[in-house]
């Protein structure tokens, strides 16, 4: 069994019908990056940047960030690398005075973008180092928590700016850095046909997506099942915003935990997904549910997915379309 598996490394994640299916991987550390390289994985779609500010009393310099972030694009050796701008809160255990402590509801309060933009040195700073990076190889900027179109120009206009202040530096930037929304705020789920024009790409956050649509708290075990991808509202939201970013050819991705778990892996295409990013210790497991499934049949099979009432007809409809390794 993972002899087989070990075989896929080289393989394509391709289905029964020949249709490429892209598998980025998420990282937040140096072996995530090696593993995600070794593995195959397309790039990198979503590198998590918190760990630089946590734990810690001060906060992490350009130079500092600069080299983290030219060391996954120099590891990726010419694959892409998503780079998502810090995502604190008081959710998140900061000791650097960044979030405020005592918010009533961190998970409602000043975090991700919204810190970001409230504390425009800080984010300047990494953005800066960002763009530098971006003169070694591809980079992509995806910006969490957003919930609607002025984050999102509010983003796009600072990329532009400290571009052309770090070329007026002498500094390499690349020409194109894409800007992308993680999808993840039901309202910018909601909404999206309004500002995807706006935004190079996407990116669905399923974990904060789930617990935002069914008001359970993705960290309290209390609930049980409540929280769960399997609800009929997630599946019906998610075949939404995946439309509405492929009708306007833009890369639409779930990054999630939803994506590297390969009993989910019908439902995603199923709902026309064909960007997954995913731990890297489960991209194997995932491109071998891809190989082993026919996407023209799954997607004639969304309609009845999406008529699923409850969790019991969503979980009866996974097990009629999982398909056996071969
Ligand atoms: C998500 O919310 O699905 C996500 C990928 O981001 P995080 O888990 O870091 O909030
Ligand atoms: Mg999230």
């Amino acid at each position: 069994e993972r002899k087989q598996l070990h075989r896929l490394r080289r393989e394509p994640s391709r289905t029964l019908d020949g249709v490429d299916i892209k598998l980025w991987a998420n990282a937040e550390s140096r072996e995530d990056v090696t593993g995600a390289h070794a593995l195959g994985a397309a790039g990198v779609g979503l590198y998590r940047t918190e760990f630089l500010f946590l734990q810690r009393s001060e906060l992490p310099d350009e130079e500092e960030q600069f080299r983290a972030y030219r060391d996954v694009v120099l590891a990726m050796t010419g694959r892409t690398v998503t780079i998502r701008t810090m995502d604190i809160g008081a959710d998140k255990a900061d000791r650097t005075g960044l979030a405020q402590a005592d918010e009533p509801n961190p998970a409602l309060g000043l975090r991700g973008v919204r810190l970001s933009l409230a504390r425009m040195d800080v984010f300047r700073t990494q953005l800066r180092a960002m763009l530098r990076a971006s003169g070694y190889g591809p980079l992509r900027v995806l910006v969490p928590m957003v919930s609607g179109r002025e984050e999102v120009l509010a983003v796009s206009a600072l990329v532009r700016e400290v571009a052309a202040e770090l070329r007026a530096e002498g500094r390499e930037v690349a020409e194109h850095v894409p800007v992308g929304a993680m999808i993840e705020v039901p309202a910018a789920a909601i909404a999206l046909s309004g500002f995807i024009d706006d935004v190079d790409f996407v990116s669905i956050g399923t974990n904060d997506l789930t617990q935002y649509l069914l008001a359970a708290d993705r960290g309290n075990d209390a609930l049980g099942e409540l929280y769960s991808p399997l609800h009929p509202a997630l599946a019906r939201l998610l075949q939404s915003v995946i439309r509405t970013a492929r009708a306007r050819g833009k890369p639409v991705a779930v990054c999630g935990e939803m994506a590297g778990d390969p009993a989910l892996t019908p439902m995603l295409l199923a709902l026309g997904l064909e960007e997954f990013s995913l731990h890297p210790g489960m991209l194997l497991e995932v491109r071998q549910a891809i190989r082993a499934q026919d996407l023209g049949a799954l997607r004639a099979a969304a309609p009845s997915l999406l008529r699923c009432r409850d969790r019991a007809a969503m979980e009866r409809w996974l097990r009629r379309h999982a398909r056996p390794a071969h």
